[in-house]
């Protein structure tokens, strides 16, 4: 039997192709395009202005998600959801959606998604929970903004739910937001290894006849990988880099992550300067705070040092540092730092004239931190 057409991996032009194929006429592919990626249909069931026949064709012969939620976990003040979704070959991988509610009254609030882009990774980074159970494969563009799109479904369905839906006991406290606002590209996989896929799902969630989500409330995170940012700096969706840097020298950064010995920081920060030169956009580095390894005053010195080049020829700094307490992996030696550390770690970058923010991970209670779910829950045959 040949298996069944996953819509979300066609282009629109693949899309329009395959219903010619079937004798439709041309409007019909904008109005399943229109379904997938506007409307939000989860099967063509839902696609009411088709005529019967049709649907029950894309019924039978495609699949409009290649997602399966096999286990969701709540953080328990309701704000961090976190989705197990199975694949057609049985791979998992982790999805999480975070409520950021607007507690100053300045607009802030924000729904954002965490996505993957691979099944596991390769780069092996010593902290990490996804790193530690290597790559499996790199998930195809439709899986990448399947992910965009069922947040963005459980989101609508949190609003509207009138009924006993499963969203409704949080749904209180949705206030004004019932749509996405935010994507990070921080689930599991290394984005830059599934480079054209990922930038594949990204110009099908900004492109305005589609998803439509601006690409500046995009972030890509990278562990580093020069080409990928090198290629970045050329695509014209201006979304915001992200690059975990996690150590300010070479033998530190090498033993926590091991693609530094490939590509060591000067190669990175070359490829940053030439970012930041291409695009005029600032870049985020990230550094997961681990107790008594990477959080020392004398690091946050050389930190500083690291990124004061990275200014705007008007002066302006050109980097922010996100200080992110470890979220502690089971049976791993690495802890979170203290926040005294992180405090004292910060108030050096300061002096030192680097912008930067102390973050919480969002739902330590429920193994939101990369790759932590999976690996709790094992191959994902366990179901709730
Ligand atoms: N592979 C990419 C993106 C996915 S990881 C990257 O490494 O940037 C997203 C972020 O989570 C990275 O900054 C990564 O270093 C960080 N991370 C991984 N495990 C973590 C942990 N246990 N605690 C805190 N941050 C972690
Ligand atoms: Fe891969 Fe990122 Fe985890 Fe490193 S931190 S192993 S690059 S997912």
């Amino acid at each position: 039997m040949t298996p069944p057409v996953s819509l979300l991996d066609l282009t629109r032009e693949q899309l329009a192709d395959l219903l010619a194929g079937w004798g439709q006429p041309c409007f019909r592919a904008d109005q399943v395009w229109d379904w997938l990626y506007r409307k939000l249909a989860a099967e063509p069931g839902e696609m009411t202005n088709l005529p019967k026949e049709l649907r029950e064709r894309l019924a039978a012969e495609t699949r409009c998600s290649p997602l399966e939620r096999i286990y969701e976990q709540r953080s328990g003040d309701g704000q961090t959801l976190k989705w197990l979704f199975r694949l057609p070959d049985g791979l998992t991988i982790e999805t999480v959606l975070m409520l950021y509610d607007d507690v100053t009254g300045a607009g802030r609030e924000r729904r954002t998604v965490c996505i993957s882009t691979q099944a596991g990774c390769a780069m092996g980074c010593v902290f990490c929970a996804t790193g530690q159970a290597g790559l499996a494969r790199n998930l195809t563009a439709g899986e990448i903004v399947a992910q965009v799109l069922a947040a963005a479904r459980w989101l609508a369905n949190s609003e509207s739910a009138n009924g006993e839906s499963a969203n409704q006991r949080i749904s209180y406290q949705l206030s004004a937001i019932s749509h996405l606002t935010n994507i990070v590209v921080m689930g599991m996989g290394e984005p830059m290894a599934n480079y054209d896929r990922t930038w594949a799902a990204l110009r099908t969630i900004t492109d305005p006849d589609a998803f439509g989500l601006g690409a500046r409330h995009i972030t890509v995170s990278t562990v580093g990988l020069p080409q990928g940012i090198r290629k970045m700096a050329t695509e014209p969706l201006q979304i915001n880099l992200a690059v975990s840097l996690h150590a300010p020298n070479d033998a530190l950064r090498s033993k926590l992550l091991p693609v530094n010995q490939r590509y060591p920081i000067a190669e990175v920060m070359l490829a940053i300067r030439e970012y930041i030169a291409a695009t005029n956009r600032r870049v985020t580095f990230e550094y997961a705070m681990m107790a008594g390894i990477n959080d020392t005053p004398e690091l946050a010195v050389e930190l500083a040092a690291l990124l004061r080049p990275l200014r705007s020829p008007t002066g302006g700094m050109m980097c922010h540092v996100n200080l992110i307490p470890l979220n502690p992996v089971a049976e791993s030696p690495y802890q979170p730092s203290t926040p005294q550390a992180a405090a004292r770690f910060q108030q050096i970058l300061e002096q030192g004239g680097i912008p930067s923010t102390v973050r919480m991970r969002r739902g330590i209670d429920i193994d939101a931190g990369c790759g932590q779910l999976r690996r709790r829950v094992g191959d994902g045959t366990e179901r709730r």
